[in-house]
């Protein structure tokens, strides 16, 4: 065991990432690869309708290249410039993603440059009815799967991933400098304003033509007090009763991780946070945040609850054992109900972000 497992506890394992892609990003704009990749009959395609995918009893359904070839015939086929050049505004072909490569799915396995596996990519059906019947009568559902938390690992990531970057290109339709009709490139992870719209766009001069994924971090907090004793956690207005999680907030611009840290703390229940330090980070698809875990310990006599702004309905301090009870025995998602027996605060379940910061501090403090 490495020093910063013994001293932090198994870390790299959180939800809604660590799946079984590998990205290759600088093969997006190399198209005779993803022509290559995107015909290959080995390639799985995850289709989504309205951020939806295609499922079948809690499972992913893959389809492949012959299933979408008539909806996105050949979409590598020419060079991303010339795409551009001859970049038509009145067209809008579905948004493709390529994700990378499962380099352990290794049968039938494509070869891109010195990297052989399957191929996969996330496709947006949402306009296609004609397609989208084809696949509910063969007893499949696009299932809505907002904030859905019974995935395995693997699928989990590979939701995220899609997920994300669908919504994000969906937002992206047009310009906004200009205001015209943006082109998806480098095969879904980037959008630009092309030439052939005729607009006189400022995002051409110099190295702005481009737009690029957005991810807002999100600090989920856990407060401890001065004496390493007990950790403050809060209950948001809208939360039933009785349940309780780690403080959060959006990071600011100007403003360090470390910063928005303790200002939240601060506005959301009054403590004040002296040394923080980030536990470990989560994606968070909806639409495309990145949750960073971290804890920060109160000055002396920093620990007095006051509510500056109103978004907490009560925000308490608990003791480590107290924490490790809610942990081990009543944690779940807030929109299940209690589970039965357990009485004590409820927390969330180990897939969230507050879930895994709350057992780093145990791991640090709780001997
Ligand atoms: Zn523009």
């Amino acid at each position: 065991m490495s020093d910063l497992t013994e001293l932090f506890g198994k870390g790299n394992n959180a939800y809604f990432s660590n799946g079984p892609i590998t990205r290759l990003s600088f093969l997006r704009t190399n198209h005779e690869l993803l022509d290559a990749a995107s015909t290959h009959p080995s390639s799985k395609y995850l289709t989504f309708d309205n951020l939806n995918p295609l499922s079948k009893e809690d499972k992913f359904v893959y389809l492949g290249y012959e299933d979408v070839r008539t909806m996105i015939g050949r979409p590598y086929e020419k060079t991303e410039k010339s795409l551009s050049n001859d970049f038509d505004p009145s067209i809008s072909p579905p948004t493709l993603i390529f994700l990378g490569l499962d380099l352990e799915q290794n049968s039938n396995a494509i070869k891109l440059e010195k990297y052989s596996g399957t191929a996969y990519f996330a496709l947006d059906v949402s306009n296609k009815d004609a397609f989208k019947k084809t696949q509910t009568d063969l007893g499949y559902a696009y299932k809505d799967n907002r904030i859905d938390l019974t995935l395995s690992q693997a699928a989990s990531a590979i939701l995220s991933h899609s997920r994300s970057l669908l919504d994000w290109n969906k937002r992206n339709l047009f310009c906004s400098s200009c205001g015209g009709k943006t082109m998806s490139t480098h095969a879904g992870a980037k959008v630009i304003c092309p030439p052939s719209t005729g607009r006189n766009c400022p995002t051409r001069i110099g190295l702005h033509n481009q737009a690029f994924p957005r991810t807002d971090p999100t600090a989920i907090i856990a407060p401890i007090s001065f004496d390493s004793k007990r950790v403050l956690l809060g209950r948001n207005r809208r939360w039933p009763e009785n349940y309780f999680s780690a403080l959060s907030g959006f990071i600011e611009p100007g403003e360090s991780i470390e910063q928005a840290v303790r200002r939240e703390a601060y506005e959301e229940a009054g403590v004040k946070i002296d040394r923080v330090q980030i536990h470990s980070t989560q994606p968070w698809p909806y639409p495309s945040t990145l949750l960073i875990g971290a804890m920060g310990q109160c000055v002396k006599g920093g620990e007095e609850v006051t509510y500056p702004e109103t978004e907490l309905e009560e925000a308490k301090w608990f003791t480590l054992p107290e924490v490790a009870k809610a942990l081990d025995e009543g944690a779940n998602a807030m929109w299940e109900p209690p589970i039965k027996g357990y009485v004590g605060p409820r927390v969330p379940p180990q897939q969230l972000m507050a879930h895994q910061v709350l057992r780093g501090v145990l791991k640090l403090f709780h001997k």
